[in-house]
This record gives C-alpha cells, structure tokens and sequence, in this order.
C-alpha cells in the first residue's frame, strides 16, 4: 500500500487517479482548489477510509506530515477559456510556482514526483507529427503562453531538481484526452459537441475545422501515466502519451452528429489566437520502453463519452 498524493485530484484526469488508486487498495490524498475540479468526480470515494481531500491552492507551499510515497502533480486548468484571459497569471502561477511548491514536498518526502505536462510545450509545431526531442515553437507572448509557456517552465524545474537535489522524478506531455469526468461547460472541443449535439445546439467549428488534434481516451491515458510513474527510476522523460490517430475539428464534429440523433448543424465560429494548426504525438517511446499503446478507437470512446454525457447534460 503506497500513499500518492494527486495535485488536481478532483479535475478530469486527477479524479480517475484516485478512483483507481483506491479501488487498488492505496492510500490517497486528494489535492484541489476546486477552481476548474469538482468534488462530484470524486464523489463515489469521498468518504473512503483511505481517502482525504485537501483543499490548497498548490500556489502556496504546503506541509504534509503523512508519509508521502509518490506525487502526481496534475493541477492545473487545461482547457484554454479556462486557463486565459483574466485567469493567465494564476495559470502561470500553478504551473511554476505549483511545480516548485511539490517538488519542494517529494524532497522532504523522497518521493517520486510525475509531472502533467503538455503537448502545449510544442506550440505551433512546425514538425509532425511531435516527437519528444522537437524543441517546439511557442509564442512567448501570446495569449496561451501562461500555460504553454508555465508549463514549458515547470519542466524546467523538473530537471534542474533531478540535477541538483536527485529528485526521482517522471515527466509526461498529454495530448488531448477525453472521457467522463470532463467538465460540460470548460470549453473544450469533445465537451462541446456532445453537450450541443445533446441540447440541440449547433455545434461551433471554431476556424474552418481542417486543424487537427490526435484524441486519447482517458481509460488508455491513465494507463500508461500509471506505468510511466511506476517504472525504475532514471526513466524520467518526458514521454509523449497520447493517441496518435489524427482527426480534423470537421471529421470531429461531423462523427458526433452521426452519433446523437439531433436537429443540431454545424456552424463556423472565429479560430482564436495562436490556435496550433495540427497536433499528433510521437509515441515510439511510451511503446518501447512501457509496452503501451492506446487500445481505445475514437468511434468507441465517444460511445461511452457520449453516454457520460447524457446524465449530466441538459
Ligand atoms: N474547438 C472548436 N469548437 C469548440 C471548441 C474547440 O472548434 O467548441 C477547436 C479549438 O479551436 C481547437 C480544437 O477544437 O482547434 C481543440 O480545442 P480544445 O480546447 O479541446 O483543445 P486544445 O486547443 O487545447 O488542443
């Protein structure tokens, strides 16, 4: 029995960690603001003996007595109406100051600490599709860059925490990911289409719908992190892990409609800003070295996407 703490736990992908982590009999401390998490998602563990709910802000330090095994630092907002605008500087916050402020705890704890990183990190590629060793290209200044750019610098203090304290640390880039426990109203494309195409509204192609995104179902996602956290130390990444299979927004949003019986239709909306073009994860490394690779098909985990939805979407 390991204690974990997860960082983010009451999010999308923090709360399918603790379930987990639970159901297998582990000691698990959950950590949110609840800013973009939300205790529903946990709400089928909430009063398990093992299981505590911490609600910090990881801006701020935190102590923590309880012996501490592993750290899966996951909190951050990750959709993009999210994480911008009046938001951005919090978002830069948690990355970095976040990052900081846990790698700080899995030193006092000699924990090893996984880090949520992004595809972000690549920006606007101008390689496809990304492999780990591609150093991106990212507008500094742009509206996106407090997460892609915080999140780029958390990394950073990753590494230099391995090189000057030893940390035993892992570090993954998740591509897009979806699957119950999104939240309906964060904005993001797979929410939105199905939480349209289920009331009746016109589904928002946001530019022309020929960019493109690579979509992971989460159940394969939290997989390979599990393995990627559990693996000999050394193996720090970052590992891209994700789906490979590319789509447009069009084929998308299209796929949803043949999905969901719906007067909706598709309509064109503004690209916003800094928008990356396309979006495709190399996963020859999660393949070789945790014998991992998605099982989950995009037509079967919109299937059970879809069905999250309808009990949650009015
Ligand atoms: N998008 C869209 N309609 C929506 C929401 C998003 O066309 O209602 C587009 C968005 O502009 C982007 C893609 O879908 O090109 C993926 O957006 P999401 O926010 O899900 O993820 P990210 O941009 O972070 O990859």
């Amino acid at each position: 029995m390991k204690t974990i703490l997860v960082t983010g736990g009451t999010g999308f992908l923090g709360s399918h960690l603790c379930i987990r982590f639970i159901a297998e009999g582990h000691r698990v401390l959950c950590l949110d603001n609840n800013y973009t998490g939300r205790l529903d998602n946990v709400e089928s563990i909430l009063n398990h003996e093992n299981f505590t709910f911490l609600l910090h802000d990881i801006i701020e330090p935190i102590d923590i007595d309880e012996k501490i095994d592993q750290i899966y630092n996951m909190a951050c907002p990750a959709s993009p109406p999210a994480y911008q605008g009046a938001h951005a500087i919090q978002t830069t916050k948690t990355c970095v100051f976040g990052a900081i402020n846990m790698l700080e705890l899995a030193k006092k704890h000699n924990a090893t600490i996984l880090q949520a990183s992004t595809s972000e990190v690549y920006g606007e590629p101008l390689e496809h599709p990304q492999n780990e060793r591609y150093v991106g290209n990212v507008n500094p200044i742009g509206v996106r860059s407090c997460y892609d750019e915080g999140k780029r610098c958390a990394e950073s203090v990753f590494f230099d925490y391995l090189r000057i304290y030893g940390i035993n640390i892992k570090v993954v880039r998740i591509f897009n990911t979806y699957g119950a426990n999104m939240d309906p109203n964060d904005g993001r494309v797979v929410s939105n289409f199905i939480c349209q195409a289920l009331r009746n509204e016109d589904l928002t192609i946001y530019g022309d719908g020929s960019q493109t995104r690579s979509f992971c179902h989460v159940d394969d996602l939290i997989e390979v992190i599990v393995r990627v956290m559990n693996s000999e130390n050394g193996l720090t990444g970052p590992f891209n892990v994700g789906n490979p299979e590319e789509f447009t927004i069009k084929e998308l949003a299209e796929i949803v409609l043949k999905k969901i019986k719906t007067k909706s239709k598709i309509i064109y909306k503004d690209l916003p800003l800094d928008d990356p073009t396309q979006r495709k994860p190399d996963i020859t490394q999660v393949k070789t070295f945790f014998d991992w690779h998605p099982c989950i098909a995009l037509e079967d985990g919109l299937n059970a996407t879809i069905e999250y939805f309808s009990k949650i979407c009015e």
